[in-house]
């Protein structure tokens, strides 16, 4: 099926070939054509399905097709909120390439000055796309008006909750217009998700392109046992000996991500690290000099890889597994994209057992595990505890907020961590055995 079917303008279908597409992803198959009829959508779509121009190509082409009465001129039409600064950088690019710079488009993010941005929501842009916390500061300042948004979108709506930003959402719906066209789009589908969805969505449409949980086919999983002390020593190794060229490396925190970077550095890899703080500068220097090859490795804390658009990442690595389970998968989905095949490759000492099980738990089965020669663990260490500590790769405002305050997860929304039963913290990974489970297929490579 080619994109020429699904009822978008020529000048739209020039701007798709231009990227090089011949034909649409699931997503984008079901969700245009709905979007493009005014409907309001559902949309279960994780990262790299293709699910930005599912909404950006059908919502260029509503707001090309009505123009917009005298009085309204140079007021905001379409509103992409999104939960991070890099995301929302990435889904403005997509906007203005897409629509060919046809409309005005603007985006606005915490961590960088207000004046500029107060500057070019002066200038009318018909698109914004912003996270919740800095929009709210320009609406509470008066330097922004959303009374005239037509089409708003929620994108990665579970991150954006999982983040604590509940609140936010909803102070930002109360300042929209009754009547607009709503899109959803998120992962995975949580009671609050529904919740949100019910009190936002009119009559929706819904489409669903990723299984729930379920990270892609082609992406191949594998574990490495290793000690704790010896993780950073096999990751060198792994790019040394070629098993890795590229790769997107995953800590917990950000005082692990500069570790990391430092001592990957001194062993003679480029690497580069991205995190909450990072000035934005820094940050878009990271990605712009790994996505051009001249570093090797990307570390990055949970928050700040969200949303990253990086393509044919082969590999990912968890240096450390995640403290949620369900965050493994977000991770894995940045490789393995668009059709091209990715490994993620999860280093993991004893500690980590636990956390390990709750994954192959969510997905269903056991992740293929394969200890490397030279780096077998060593089975008399005993498992420590693992600090349960958010990590706050979330940038400025953005940061999960894990205690008291406004949009403080409650017993609900707050994502079930390791070493907590029905959300009452137990003594934590403490309570792994110290052994390793032996897992099915476990082999050495030599
Ligand atoms: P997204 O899920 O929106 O983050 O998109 C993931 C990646 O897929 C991006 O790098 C897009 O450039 C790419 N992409 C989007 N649509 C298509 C398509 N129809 N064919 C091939 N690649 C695509």
């Amino acid at each position: 099926m080619s994109f020429s079917t699904l009822g978008l303008r020529p000048e739209l279908l020039r701007a798709v070939a231009a990227q090089g597409y011949t034909d649409p992803t699931p997503v984008q198959r079901e969700a245009i054509p709905l979007v493009l009829a005014g409907r309001d959508l559902l949309a279960g779509a994780q990262t790299g399905t293709g699910k930005t121009a599912a909404f950006v190509l059908p919502m260029l082409q509503r707001l090309a097709a009505t123009a917009q009465p005298q009085d309204q001129r140079r007021r905001i039409r379409a509103l992409i909120v999104v939960p991070t600064r890099e995301l929302a950088i990435q889904v403005e690019e997509s906007v203005r390439v897409y629509g060919a710079n046809a409309l005005r488009s603007t985006a606005i993010y915490g961590g960088v000055g207000f004046g500029g941005q107060i500057n070019t929501v002066r200038r009318g842009p018909e698109i914004v796309v912003a996270t919740p916390g800095r929009l709210l500061d320009h609406s509470r300042q008066r330097t922004i008006d959303l009374g005239a948004v037509e089409i708003l979108v929620l994108d990665e709506a579970d991150r954006m909750l999982d983040m604590g930003f509940i609140r936010d959402i909803r102070s930002i719906l109360a300042l929209l217009p009754a009547r607009r066209q709503n899109l959803l789009f998120s992962a995975t589908f949580s009671k609050e998700i529904r919740a949100l969805a019910e009190g936002m969505l009119d009559r929706p449409a819904s489409v669903q392109v990723t299984p729930r949980n379920t990270p892609t086919d082609l992406v191949r999983q594998v574990v490495h046992p290793v000690d704790r002390g010896r993780k950073r020593e096999l990751l060198s190794h792994l790019v040394r000996t070629h098993a890795i060229d590229q790769a997107l490396v995953f800590t917990r925190t950000k005082h692990g991500a500069n570790k990391l970077a430092e001592q990957l550095w001194q062993d003679g890899i480029a690497t580069a690290a991205i995190h909450g703080n990072k000035s934005q500068p820094q940050r878009i220097r990271a990605l712009a000099d790994f996505k051009a090859g001249k570093v090797t490795l990307l570390i990055a804390t949970e928050v700040a890889a969200r949303g990253l658009d990086i393509e044919q990442l082969p590999h990912v690595v968890n240096f450390e597994l995640p403290m949620v389970a369900n965050d493994y998968v977000h991770r894995i989905g940045r490789t393995g994209r668009a059709g091209v095949e990715g490994d993620a490759i999860s280093l993991v000492c004893v500690d980590e057992a636990p956390m390990l099980r709750e994954i192959e738990r969510l997905l269903g089965s056991p992740i293929p595990s394969e200890v490397i020669a030279g780096f077998e663990p060593d089975r008399s260490i005993p498992a420590q505890p693992i600090r349960i500590r958010t990590g706050g790769g979330g940038p400025g405002r953005q940061r999960p907020r894990t205690s008291g305050g406004r949009g403080a997860p409650t017993s609900q929304n707050r994502p079930r961590r390791f070493g907590q039963r029905g959300g009452r913290p137990t003594p934590a990974a403490a309570t792994t055995s110290g052994r390793w489970v032996s897992l099915p297929g476990e082999r050495t490579r030599r």
